[in-house]
């Protein structure tokens, strides 16, 4: 170059090296020739860890799990002609398993003496990892490779920030959201997309609180455990096979998963799609719902909007396992309550739960409590005793609430309210049906009066009464209760008055026929 030789002088190569280094890329991966030796040997020098391996196809295999890994664009390193020939596998499988990766590739010289300004580099990395992630190709001439420049003329880029996240559209969510209550028999599939998108929390988070089956791929498998009780790939062919409505979370419907189409499954099967790839969406099938947006967003506003009100019990039990002491009692009588709380609510202590038992007697809750409350007290002060019950089962003893404070036991008492036995009806509907007649005559025998404040009962002997409707409630209210052991407490939770389990019953999956 042009330069002026008392300044300090910079190769290209070392400008290529140190313009990676400031991307923050860690691994090269690569088989090194003219001209993209000096590179290697520049980044090295820069203590990014060069790996050199016998292929080009493969190195470019491990640089794009290293994205795949990490986020950030793993580099191969390869010469022109066959060597970046060889990479072209390595590229391809990148781009078809969305995957970012950067491989570059010298070429000859050019026959331009300028050098330009440098900006391939942030440019390559945010399109290896913004949007659908993938692989980017960059093409460094020889003599870019071996000129020499003043240090301070070079500018890097600085490092490229992560891809922004974004959401789906609120009425896709709400659609979304619709389709899978009715679902009869949902299912979740998640794909190598959701953990890409370190989606584990959110995902997990769905799955038990809307107690959805769900089926990963084969590199989803891992973002919920396997071992979740709610997995089926036990049972993946019939899972396939009979779902009515099923959530796609960063997977698309390719071979691997026979294309969405029959005899694999149902026929009038609701896909609900939700991907990073507007192009992606109604490949195969045309979905029910298509949620465009990032994996983990998406998810957290699918249960944002699940748990809008009201509650039902899902959502309750949720909550309640959330905060429950791992040495608690658990004392629960009710239908519904008692049935799906069982399956939520998780024991590991034996002697420790107390229910309707082999009679199913309801009534027997608050007695079985405060037997519980004062082996408690004897064998370790501290120790709470939690009596899940429902609004009809309360009824049977609610009395006792006042046994309950006159000898001040460290009880809580949850009351899953829904206005009825098995079933009961919002205070509207209620009004309505007593518009013209007696409600003996009216009402459902098995209805109860609507929005009772149960709590009332505890606050009237001196212990705290709590009175919830929606999920904050409901964890506020717990928290305070399990912080406070100096009185019982009552919490009673309102939730969905016509809510029941067949929606989210997943046993057609692990019956004994597969
Ligand atoms: P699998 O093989 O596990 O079924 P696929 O490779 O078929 O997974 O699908 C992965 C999907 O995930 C791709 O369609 C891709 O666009 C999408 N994806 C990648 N990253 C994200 C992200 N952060 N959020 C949402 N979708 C993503
Ligand atoms: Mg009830």
């Amino acid at each position: 170059g042009l330069s002026n030789r008392s300044e300090e002088q910079v190769s290209g190569a070392k400008v290529v090296a140190q313009a990676l280094k400031t991307q923050d890329v860690k691994y090269i991966f690569g088989v090194v020739g003219i001209p993209v030796t000096e590179i290697a040997m520049a980044a090295q020098e820069l203590g990014i860890k060069y790996i050199g391996m016998r292929n080009e196809q493969a190195a470019c295999y491990a640089a794009s799990a290293i994205g795949y890994l990490t986020g950030r664009p793993g580099v191969c390193l390869v010469v022109s002609g066959p060597g970046f020939i060889h990479a072209l596998g390595g590229m391809a499988n990148a781009n078809m398993n969305c995957w970012p990766l950067i491989v570059i590739g010298g070429s000859s010289e050019r026959n331009q003496e300028t050098m330009g300004a440098f900006q391939e580099f942030p440019q390559a990395v945010r399109s290896s990892i913004y949007g659908r992630p993938g692989a980017c190709y960059v093409d460094i001439p020889a003599d870019f490779v071996t000129l020499q420049e003043n240090a301070s003329a070079i500018k890097y880029k600085e490092c490229c920030m992560p891809p922004p996240v974004s959401m789906a559209e609120t009425s896709a969510v709400c659609k979304a959201v619709s389709v899978l209550r009715n679902a009869k028999q949902p299912l979740l599939i998640i794909g190598k997309g959701a953990a890409y998108a370190h989606a584990e929390e959110s995902i997990r988070k769905l799955v038990e609180q809307c107690n959805l089956p769900f089926l990963p791929t084969p590199m989803g498998k891992g973002v919920v455990p396997d071992n979740h009780p709610n997995c089926v790939a036990a049972a993946r062919s019939r899972a396939l096979q009979f779902a009515d409505v099923i959530v796609l979370l960063g997977a698309r419907l390719n071979w691997i998963l026979h294309f969405g189409l029959p005899p694999r499954y149902q026929p009038d099967v609701k896909f609900i799609q939700a991907d990073i790839c507007a192009e992606e969406l109604g490949n195969n099938v045309s979905p029910a719902a298509t949620l465009l947006g990032d994996i983990n967003a998406v998810c957290k506003q699918e249960l944002a909007s699940r748990n809008s009100l009201p509650m039902n019990y899902y959502t309750v039990f949720y909550h309640i396992q959330e905060h429950l002491p791992r040495d608690c009692f658990i004392v629960s009588e009710g239908a519904n309550t008692m049935d799906i709380g069982r399956t939520v609510l998780q024991q590991c202590l034996p002697r420790h739960r107390l229910d309707a038992g082999t009679f199913g007697t309801m009534g027997v809750g608050l007695g079985f409590a405060i037997a519980a409350a004062l082996v408690a007290r004897d064998r370790s002060p501290g120790q709470r005793v939690i009596c899940v019950e429902g609004d009809s089962a309360f009824g049977f003893s609610g009395m006792e609430v006042e046994t309950i404070c006159r000898y001040n036991l460290p009880i809580i008492l949850l009351v899953v309210n829904n206005n009825g036995i098995y079933q009961g009806f919002d205070v509207d509907t209620w009004k309505e049906m007593l518009k013209y007649q007696d409600a003996s005559i009216a009402s459902p025998p098995m209805c109860l009066l609507p929005n009772s404040h149960y709590e009332q009962v505890m606050i009237a002997f001196g212990g705290k009464g709590y009175f919830v409707q929606t999920p904050e409630e409901l964890q506020n209210s717990l928290r305070q209760t399990l912080a406070d052991t100096s009185k019982p407490s009552l919490i009673n939770i309102m939730i969905e008055p016509q809510g029941t389990r067949k929606a989210q019953d997943f046993h057609w999956l692990t019956r004994s026929n597969m």
